[in-house]
């Protein structure tokens, strides 16, 4: 019996109580080899059994395929002119993360190497609160509306009659919505399948704020660019490991990071002042948008590293929750619709998927202290639920001190973008000529570089063939609008295919 020794666990139930032999049951009568019923008092089997058939919890509508790690944010320049934000202030400083790199349409243990956008989700444990980062591996995203979100995911994913994805479902949708024509381009492009997740960059897409205990403000992009290059795979070597080896990436982040080749990536800020933006010929709070690097530079601010792998999947990936809406003192959101849609839907999927308390579990417990007894109870409360501490606002039974700037997290006010009266009206953006320019911007950046364009449009033509003729013509159009020569290329490639 090892049972005396430290370091050998003694298996017990759930409880505690210790049971000799996991692999027993109780049965009635001692008849070999046929025994008799079995015993409702077998604790064991019965929790046993009755454990595993909860195992799953509800897998998340998007983004469920994910690998991830430990790793920790190091600040490398001053950022005191930017945001007050502790975390990014004094060079040196390094804050924990947990960071969680997913596709987005497939279902939890599906292929890496699909072409899909790669979800970004990194949580900073700050001294002042988590700070999440809820980004994606491309700068843009394929709507702008919010209320579109459900049908853009849907349509990336199952026919709901077949059960299989479909290119005439995928196509038809961003014909009809054409405001995604820039993803698109991104998308089918060689980024759109990554080599590996240590060769991707991470970008916010939405617009956001970093702000100071002054009041003032900047808008920033924040992008993490990868210190190990950015490389895309062709489709031929993706479909083959999708076959051969659906885990590559998961087994590559895992390898690199066990052997000590710890990825790193920069992140860096562009920075718009609050009257540059009133002018700036780009509407700051479109999704579908960059700020081209000429006009707004990269600025390096920290270096992000990963360092440790997760000592179990389930506890510290699957059951991590991120949010647009985790922030801290010195950062604060834009008036991007999507971003305003983003931070309640976040939240709201964690509730869900996790219980209310998903705060409290091991991977997304703030290391500041939390003091939120205005949140009682619900299921699964883990931590002591403050006691006897007075559950209402304004008591004075005990007093609490409320540090935070008035408008919480930090917002800031005081610009006219935020300044805002109207009447009510519903509302959809329009989609005009203005939507392809920089969808041609990229077209021509790509012409830059040998055998991107070609990549681009066979890319393209193996998706776009699987749809019906109708689809597909009308696709052909939607492309012939960021190029001339990039619409020829694509009927000239599909009329090749159906020969
Ligand atoms: P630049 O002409 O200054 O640079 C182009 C950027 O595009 C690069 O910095 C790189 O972004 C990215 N890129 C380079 N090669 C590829 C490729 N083969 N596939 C996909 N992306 C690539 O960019 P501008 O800012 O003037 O914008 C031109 C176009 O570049 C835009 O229309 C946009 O689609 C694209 N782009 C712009 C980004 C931005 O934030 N401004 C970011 C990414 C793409 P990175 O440095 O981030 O790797």
């Amino acid at each position: 019996m090892p049972a005396s020794n430290q370091s050998v666990p003694t298996y017990t139930l759930g409880e505690g109580c210790p049971i000799a032999d996991p692999s027993t049951q109780q049965r009635f009568g001692n008849e070999v080899p046929i025994r008799g019923l079995m015993l409702l008092q077998d604790t064991q089997l019965i929790e046993t059994l009755a454990h595993f058939s909860r195992e799953r919890i509800p897998e998340r509508t998007v983004h469920a395929a994910a690998v991830g790690a430990w790793g920790e944010l190091e600040v490398t320049h001053d950022n005191s002119w930017l945001t007050s934000a502790k975390y990014l202030n004094g060079i040196g400083k390094k804050s924990k993360v947990l960071w969680r790199l997913s596709t987005v349409g497939p279902e939890r243990g599906s292929a890496d190497t699909v072409r899909d956008v790669r979800g970004w989700g990194m949580k900073v444990f700050t001294e002042e609160g988590n700070q999440d980062f809820v980004f994606n591996d491309i700068p843009v995203f394929f709507i702008r509306d919010p209320i579109k979100f459900p049908s853009v995911n849907r349509s990336h994913k199952r026919l709901p009659d077949r059960n299989v994805p479909s290119s005439s479902m995928f196509w038809d949708f961003h014909t009809q919505n054409q405001e995604g024509i820039h993803a698109l381009m991104i998308l089918f492009s060689e980024r759109g399948i990554p080599n590996s997740v240590r060769e991707l960059n991470g970008y916010s897409g939405s617009t956001y704020k970093f702000t100071k205990d002054d009041g003032t403000f900047n808008y920033v992009k924040i992008h993490f660019k990868s210190n190990q290059g950015v490389k895309g795979m062709d489709r031929q070597r993706a479909a083959k490991l999708a076959g051969e080896d659906p885990n590559y990436h998961s087994n590559d982040l895992w390898n690199a990071i066990d052997s000590g080749d710890f990825p790193s990536w920069t992140m860096c800020v562009q920075v718009m002042s609050p009257e540059q933006a009133q002018t700036y010929r780009w509407n700051i709070f479109d999704m579908t948008k960059v700020w081209p690097h000429d006009d707004f530079p990269l600025q390096p601010i920290a270096k992000f590293t990963l360092n440790k792998n997760p000592d179990n999947y389930f506890s510290d990936i699957e059951q991590a929750a991120f949010s647009p809406s985790t922030m801290v003192p010195g950062f604060a959101p834009s008036l991007d619709p999507m971003l305003q849609a983003r931070m309640f839907a976040y939240p709201d999927a964690a509730r869900y998927r996790l219980g209310v308390n998903y705060q409290q579990l091991p991977c997304n417990r703030p290391v500041a202290p939390v003091y939120s007894p205005y949140e009682r109870d619900g299921a699964m409360r883990h931590a002591t639920n403050y006691g006897g501490d007075p559950n209402y606002i304004r008591s004075t039974l005990k007093e609490v001190n409320f540090a935070g700037k008035l408008g919480s997290q930090g917002f800031s006010t005081g610009c006219d973008h935020d300044n805002w009266a109207g009447q009510t009206a519903a509302f959809t953006s329009e989609v005009t000529d203005d939507d392809f320019v920089q969808a041609t911007m990229f077209w021509e950046m790509l012409g830059k570089q040998p055998g991107q364009q070609e990549a681009l449009v066979g890319n393209l033509v193996a998706d776009i063939g699987g749809a019906i003729p109708r689809i597909q013509a009308a696709t052909v159009d939607m492309f012939a609008r960021v190029h001339k020569d990039l619409g020829k290329a694509l009927r000239d490639g599909l009329a090749k295919n159906t020969k």
